[in-house]
């Protein structure tokens, strides 16, 4: 239990086994975002409902998962209209 983390089917289909992805600034290999080991706001900052990584872990973790997919951005605005997003502490 303690290496588990809660994902869409969409996102732990595209992560699979993967720890590590290509950097598309750097073309460098990075480590993908660790939801234990990790901060989110260091990583991390939503525009509205678009996810901007300010790292490389932040950008390549977008990149490797599709992060600001048409379907990721709807659902978002659904869940904004809600006011369940962003999520709480996510900055
Ligand atoms: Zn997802």
């Amino acid at each position: 239990m303690d290496n588990l983390a809660l994902a869409c089917i969409h996102c732990s289909l595209r992560k699979g086994a993967r720890q590590n992805a290509r950097d598309p600034q750097s073309g460098r290999t990075v480590r993908l975002f660790h939801p234990r080991e990790h901060s989110w706001n260091h990583h991390f900052r939503w525009m509205t409902c678009r996810l901007n990584g300010i790292t490389a872990i932040g950008r390549t973790t977008i990149e490797a998962l599709n992060l600001n997919s048409s379907e990721h951005q709807v659902i978002r605005a659904f869940e904004k209209k809600l006011r369940r997003h962003p999520p709480p502490g996510h900055l």
